[in-house]
């Protein structure tokens, strides 16, 4: 085994590094709720230490990382030596979030969350609470917290609110339509997926007809096994029948 080695410490010199950044100035145009990091002072830099052990080391401590590799990285801070504040606190929003964990900030999204919903309810074509079942197999809702808020009738709804609200909670009016979505099987990706490894365009060699008659069966087996899927669709608005929840 080799003799253990101490590494070599050398110092860099930050100033004969950067001689030619020292003279220059950085320019931040600044929006009202942006200012200048106070760690790194605006530069969007710091200096890390990026600390190591060697295995070999006979005064080797567990946990204990005697030697650096220190160098300058982005500021952790900050982007670019600017921090954002909250305009509801006047703390900063820590880098890499977009909103602040505070209160009023909390109750401003809150709010604004509920004025798009108006607005959506607003826009929405209304529907009796007799569609669904018909012109709507599926409704959603987020107040029903089972099956990732889709529903197939107004029991399975009322069902989930009465046991898990009392007759004090407030009531939604409405719930969402959804779309249906169709499982899809088309021939043409199906044969051009097949002649893959074949030989150069293998797919020219199947026919139109011999393409139609696979995706004739296609269409056959589809309506047969087929499965589909909704998605809500808050173009749709449907009326809860209140007035038909048994816990009345
Ligand atoms: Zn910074
Ligand atoms: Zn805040």
């Amino acid at each position: 085994m080799s003799e253990f080695k101490k590494p070599t410490r050398v110092q860099i010199s930050i100033n004969k590094a950067f001689k030619e950044l020292l003279n220059r100035d950085l320019v931040k145009d600044l929006h009202d709720n942006e200012e200048i990091c106070p760690i790194c002072g605006g530069t969007g830099l710091e200096i890390i230490n990026n600390p190591y052990g060697l295995s070999d080391d006979p005064n080797k401590i567990a946990g204990v990382f005697p030697y650096k590799h220190m160098s300058i990285t982005f500021c952790r801070n900050c982007y670019n030596g600017v921090i954002r504040i909250c305009p509801d606190c006047g703390q900063q929003i820590p880098r890499g979030f977009l909103e602040c964990s505070c209160e009023a900030a909390r109750q401003k999204r809150e709010e604004k969350k509920l004025e798009i919903y108006l607005e959506k309810l607003h826009n929405a074509e209304h529907h009796s609470p007799s569609v669904l079942g018909a012109e709507f197999k599926c409704a959603y809702s987020d107040d029903y917290d089972k099956n990732e808020g889709y529903f197939f009738n107004w029991e399975d709804f009322f069902d989930y609110w009465n046991n898990n609200h009392t007759s004090t909670d407030e009531r939604p009016e409405y719930v969402w339509g959804t779309q249906e979505i169709h499982m899809r099987l088309n021939a043409n990706d199906v044969i051009d997926k097949a002649c893959e490894d074949l030989y150069e365009e293998a797919e020219y060699d199947i026919s139109d007809n011999a393409r139609e008659e696979m995706q004739t069966y296609f269409n056959k087996w589809l309506s047969k096994n087929g499965l589909t899927a909704y998605t809500y669709d808050d173009s749709h608005a449907i009326r809860i029948p209140w007035e038909e929840n048994e816990n009345e």
